[in-house]
């Protein structure tokens, strides 16, 4: 434990984000440089608790070693923690950006005081071992003669590779998008998460040995029967990438978009030509809703933002949550209360108001003679979603983003090679061994239990990694 009482000295200071007027007319990452000293007595405020609930089941999903390196960077020693860092989490540069840290949820010092600042410092650790030239390629130890496929190029997809590659196993990565990253290149915008993060560490398992292959579609410029007969193991790390649309009357206006086609389109083009080549949808000098939140709705927002957009709505079905935890939500769980995440800020500065209006659902999109969408009509519910009769109401709008979420994988794979789906329409495979019913075929994260986060995404990559390991060898030494 660094200091004794660390905890009681300082005050909780988060590491501030660059000024909302600033950024938002750029797609830079909206994050200020590190400050070291800062940060090493931010990491004096860790109590060093017997049990560590941040990096239990409540805290970390992989288990990050949270005490261990507050202690590490209060005493100045960097490369230490970094080594401990990387010993859980093989992407810690992705975690300290776009996490919404749990950990922080789970710390024993929120019970009384506010949270240790634990992303704030993963991701200074990891910045300044890149910075140090701390970070390198982590080899093969050994050949196994195994040979490894992973579909999908996302955090876990990545994790799996990197832990099989250092097992000793022959890893390529198919990725049928033309850039490797999943959704931490063309889902997570730039200003979240610069792509220059994603292709640093991705050039580092390159130099490790592992092979990525991209306009690579297993199940339709890839015959997956193929995959599995060329390799001694597939992993399937494909992703949650059907979103949950809208089915109301007027849906077919042209202006309503799923958040995804706006993102991904916005992303390709920036890194393409810096939005030169115009082969994204504008939300310039437009009147902008977003309906849905969560990580996506708040991207969907941040890019409208930087596009220039007249207007800016964002539509919330459920009830605006309370300020602090409610008496069913208590430590060490996450904490279900209202936040202001960058782009909610964003958008006060520009407009002057929070853009979040809660407790509405919307009824009807409205469109024109030649079916351009003109605005959208909605009415307010109550706490149980009942519609509160005469609350209808007309916005106008002529760019909507559907942000509502996502319901499971595509289907052409497991269809191809009859493999099960569960209930929820995911790649049926257990958290235990992570096989699913075909032979040699496994599936981890999103693809198999719905969309939810990076870090967890990682820490499935990692365990689906060591039961195929355990498989292949018979016993397996992968955490
Ligand atoms: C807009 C947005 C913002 C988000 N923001 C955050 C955030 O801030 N923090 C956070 O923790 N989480 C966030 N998430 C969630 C997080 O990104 C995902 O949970 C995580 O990326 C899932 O990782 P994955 O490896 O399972 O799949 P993905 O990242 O979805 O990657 C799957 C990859 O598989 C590829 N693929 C699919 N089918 C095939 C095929 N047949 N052949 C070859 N390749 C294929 C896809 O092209 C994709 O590259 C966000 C999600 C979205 C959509
Ligand atoms: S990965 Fe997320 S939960 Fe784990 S320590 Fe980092 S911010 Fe916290």
């Amino acid at each position: 434990m660094g200091k004794p009482t660390g905890f009681i000295e300082f005050n909780r200071e988060t590491e501030p984000y660059r000024d909302p007027a600033v950024r938002m007319v750029d797609f830079k990452e909206i994050y200020t440089p590190h400050n070291q000293a800062h940060l090493e007595q931010q990491g004096a405020r860790c109590m060093d608790c017997g049990v560590p609930f941040c990096q239990s089941i409540n805290g970390c999903p992989v288990y990050n070693l949270i005490p261990e390196w507050n202690d590490l960077i209060y005493n100045g020693r960097w490369h230490e923690a970094l080594d401990r860092l990387h010993s859980t989490n093989n992407f810690p540069e992705f975690t300290g950006r776009v996490c919404p840290a749990p950990c922080e949820g789970a710390c024993v010092l929120g019970i009384t005081d506010p949270a240790v600042t634990i992303k704030n410092i993963e991701c200074a650790i990891i910045d300044r071992g890149f910075d140090e030239g701390w970070v390198k390629p982590r080899s093969r130890a050994q050949d196994t003669g195994k040979k490894v496929a992973v579909v999908g190029s996302g955090p876990c997809g990545l994790a799996a590779a990197e832990q099989l590659n250092t097992a000793g196993h022959s890893v390529t990565v198919y990725e049928r998008a033309d850039r490797l990253g999943g959704l931490l290149m063309y889902g997570i915008p730039n200003m979240k998460l610069d792509k220059d993060v994603v292709e640093r560490r991705i050039q580092l398992m390159r130099d490790a040995g592992i092979e990525f292959i991209v306009n690579a579609d297993v199940g339709r410029s890839i015959d997956p029967a193929k995959l599995i007969a060329d390799n001694d193991a597939v992993l399937l790390a494909t992703g949650a990438t059907m979103a949950r649309d809208l089915p109301i009357p007027g849906r077919e206006a042209t202006g309503v978009h799923l958040a995804m086609e706006f993102l991904t389109a916005n992303t390709k083009s920036l890194l393409d030509s810096g939005l030169e080549d115009n082969s994204y949808i504008s939300a310039k000098d437009k009147n902008v809703i977003v309906i849905g939140g969560g990580d996506t709705g708040t991207d969907c927002i941040g890019t409208s933002l930087r596009h220039g957009c007249k207007s800016l709505v964002n539509f919330e079905l459920l009830p605006q949550p309370p300020i602090s935890r409610a008496d069913n939500n208590p430590w060490p769980l996450w904490p279900r209360i209202y936040r202001v995440d960058y782009g909610h800020a964003e958008a006060a500065e520009r407009f002057g108001s929070d853009p979040r209006v809660f407790s509405i659902m919307s009824k009807e999109f409205l469109k024109d003679a030649e079916g351009r969408l003109t605005g959208v009509v909605t009415v307010n519910v109550d706490s149980q979603l009942k519609e509160i009769p005469g609350s209808e109401k007309t916005w106008e709008a002529d760019l909507i983003l559907l942000s509502m979420g996502f319901l499971q994988p595509e289907h052409y794979i497991n269809e191809s090679l009859g493999m099960e789906v569960d209930g929820r329409g995911n790649f049926s495979a257990s958290k235990e061994n992570y096989r699913t019913s075909v032979t040699k075929v496994y599936a981890a994260a999103d693809c198999r239990r719905g969309q939810d986060l990076v870090v967890r995404a990682i820490n499935e990559g990692r365990e689906a990694a060591r039961e195929i390991d355990r498989d292949l060898m018979g016993n397996t030494r992968l955490p």
